[in-house]
């Protein structure tokens, strides 16, 4: 069997929970599952996380599918429903919608059934991607209000910045502030980095997603530094190796050149089975759980290591691309993306199996 597989830790998820929790200090927490769990499995995650407060995500079969095995807490639908159909099976199903739209608002004016819906009304407070505006809020509010299918309303709005030091979360709270004043109603703003940088956006209930997974939602502090604990860990094994002379080229391109001579390693893992191809030289990566260097372009299947440090590497040497001992956000750096996108996007080829 091809060495390369993804092994999940689910009590590291499970503690990543509780350390949310605490940081909430009685707010409520949605442990956010969308795309499927950032690429872990959410029906994996939910059961990891069976007393959580309650679950977001996207997609309402999703959603159903919790249901039917037997989650009572809030779901909450982020995008909200697509049609009135999807309207109806979440009444049926009692999840949690958020309204952002106008023509949500239409789908909801015709709805039959009375009194079933949990609204999370969504306010754009200067993300401008879902919600109403502030000049809008008014009138949205006034048909949420009257309409006979509502149960109850949960204010929301989403941060920009929150995991940048700058004033856009206290200025987008403001304006949260300033238009939600006079209602006595729940809120819902926070997601991970909000979380654990503004305690003042913390409200009723918070929506962290990338902190469970145990990467940080910030550039410039670590996931170890929060307490945080990698769920995923993405292994494989050295399948070859090459001595090279110097001037020897490694992979297509040849990007790299062996300034001496020295040992290199292919290890079963490319760009198919979700490793980022823009990982240039020098990405890092453990062999033997000793810090070493990729080498060269990432090709589909495989990749090259510098085994230099580590010399009795040979076949068979243990590799960790990210996850324990060596944190995705690294990974992700070297690659000039986020932890969030590895994770998504690990491959439906790579076998998974739990710690
Ligand atoms: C994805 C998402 C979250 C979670 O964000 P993280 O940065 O992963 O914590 C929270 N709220 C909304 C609306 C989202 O789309």
């Amino acid at each position: 069997m091809r060495p390369l597989r993804a092994v999940f830790d689910w009590s590291a998820l499970a503690a990543n929970y509780a350390l949310a929790r605490r940081t909430a200090r009685g707010a409520r927490v949605f442990a956010v599952i969308k795309a499927n769990a950032y690429g872990h499995g959410d029906l994996k995650a939910a059961e990891a996380l069976r007393d959580a407060d309650g679950f977001a995500l996207l997609e309402i079969e999703r959603a159903m599918e919790l249901r039917d095995r037997g989650f009572r807490q809030p779901i909450l639908l982020l995008e909200g429903f697509f049609s009135p159909d999807e309207l109806a099976a979440a009444e049926a199903y009692r999840l949690s919608v958020v309204i952002h739209c106008f023509e949500q608002l239409r789908m909801l004016a015709a709805a039959r059934r009375r009194g079933r819906l949990d609204v999370f009304l969504k306010i754009n407070t200067g993300m401008n991607r879902l919600g109403f505006s502030p000049s809008e809020f008014a009138s949205a509010w006034a048909q949420i209000k009257a309409s006979a299918a509502v149960e109850s309303v949960t204010l929301m709005t989403h941060f920009a910045t929150a995991d940048e030091p700058d004033e856009g979360v206290a200025a987008q709270l403001e304006r949260f502030n300033a238009l939600t004043a006079g209602l006595r109603l729940p809120r819902c703003l926070a997601n991970s980095a909000a979380l654990l940088r503004y305690p003042e956006t913390h409200g009723d209930w918070v929506r962290p997603g990338i902190m469970l997974y145990g990467a940080s939602p910030f550039p410039d502090r670590s996931a170890e530094a929060l307490g945080l604990k990698p769920v995923m860990t993405l292994e494989s094994e050295v399948i070859a190796v090459q001595s090279l002379q110097a001037g020897d080229r490694v992979g297509y391109g040849g990007l790299f050149t062996a300034p001496h001579p020295m040992r290199v390693g292919t290890v079963a893992c490319g760009y198919a089975d979700g490793y980022p191809r823009h990982a240039g030289t020098g990405t890092p990566v453990l062999v033997n759980g000793v810090r070493t260097r990729t080498l060269g372009r990432v090709s589909m299947d495989m990749l090259s290591v510098d085994l230099t440090p580590v010399p009795e590497a040979g076949v068979g040497a243990r590799v960790t691309l990210w996850g324990e001992g060596l944190p995705v956000d690294e990974v992700a750096r070297a690659a000039g993306t986020i932890s969030y996108e590895l994770l998504c996007r690990l491959a439906s080829r790579v076998p998974r199996q739990d710690r």
